[in-house]
């Protein structure tokens, strides 16, 4: 931890509200003492638990950076009880840019963790992440979307809890959020966990932690963007952080645990023949690749190797042969 090269421009363990910077030093032709700004709001009163709430890992998954950045602005020291840590653009190149990857050196954040100290500036940001902050967290919520290439529904993810605490803590967080799906995993997580994402990253510290997909296509909707907003309040209120809150009704939760993906083996233009939330038989055509540049060809049929319900899809039309066209999924109960 101390060995990082990323210095805070906020205290952590200062009471009131704070919005600043982490440094990340970035020396280049054209700023030789220059650093990378990531920005960070921390507040803080009185006894409680210190969560964290992230959003662009990814640079071009947009709602949750809007989301993050709105509790920043309108959340104040009186109304906390305990410690809110909020990075609205964590992989901040990559959210600057608009991309999935960092444009200075094609850092994917979320297959970075738990990074390095002298690394790249994705690699030193991973480091930071998980070395510093999280250890300061009892629990995380780390928001990402389809990106530019995929489309969600709004849907939590969460792992299998590993004890009756995290358990509680997990099922406490999923019903807070309130969003349409939820995503189980089955394995995975833990202490011991190996996986290089920020979910990774907070289950080695030992933070109970949930993320989210949310929307994608690279754009926002008025929609995903208030049921995000909504279960962050929900979650800092159920978690004693934000007492003055009502929280509306709950409206409840699909659990899904995902099947598979359906994968492109020909280029061309994608034609969904499903739709999100539409059930797939195992055999059956969910969509057609078009080959408009060679107009006596027929389209390419692709045929779902499994049997579930869509969960996600492909927002771009041009696929290439590997592309992921559609997540499948099946009721996890
Ligand atoms: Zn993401």
């Amino acid at each position: 931890m101390t060995e990082t090269q990323i210095t805070s421009e906020v205290d952590f363990d200062a009471g009131g509200k704070q919005t600043g910077y982490l440094r990340v030093p970035h020396s280049i032709h054209r700023s030789a003492y220059g650093w990378v700004a990531v920005p960070i709001t921390v507040i803080r009163k009185g006894d409680g638990p210190t969560l964290v709430i992230s959003a662009g890992v990814h640079g071009d998954e947009y709602e949750g950076q809007i989301a993050v950045a709105n509790l920043a602005r309108q959340l104040g020291s009186d109304q906390i009880r305990g410690r809110l840590i909020l990075l609205p653009t964590v992989n901040a190149p990559a959210a600057e840019a608009g991309n999935r990857v960092s444009p200075i050196d094609d850092g994917n954040l979320n297959r970075l963790y738990p990074g390095d100290p002298k690394g790249t500036p994705s690699q030193m940001i991973a480091h930071y992440h998980e070395e510093v902050i999280l250890p300061l967290a009892d629990y995380a919520v780390d928001l990402h979307s389809g990106g530019s290439s995929l489309i969600y529904p709004a849907t939590l993810l969460r792992g299998p809890g590993h004890s009756p605490e995290e358990e509680t803590g997990l099922k406490a967080l999923t019903e807070a959020f309130d969003l349409p799906y939820t995503w189980v995993f089955t394995g995975g997580g833990g202490s011991n966990s190996t996986a290089r994402t920020a979910m990774g990253a907070a289950n080695r510290k030992g933070v109970i932690n949930v993320m989210a997909e949310l929307g994608g296509a690279g754009c926002v909707t008025g929609d995903v963007l208030r049921q995000t907003e909504r279960g962050l309040h929900r979650i800092l209120h159920v978690l004693g952080m934000l007492p003055d809150h009502s929280p509306d009704a709950t409206q409840g939760t699909r659990r899904v645990h995902a099947k598979g993906s359906i994968f492109a083996y020909e280029a061309g233009l994608f034609e969904p023949l499903k739709e999100i939330g539409e059930e797939v038989a195992r055999g059956e055509v969910v969509a057609l690749i078009h080959h408009p540049e060679t107009p006596e060809r027929a389209p390419d049929e692709v045929a779902s190797p499994c049997q579930g319900m869509v969960l996600a899809m492909r927002a771009m039309a041009q696929t290439r042969r590997g592309d992921a066209l559609f997540q499948i999924a099946s009721d996890a109960d």
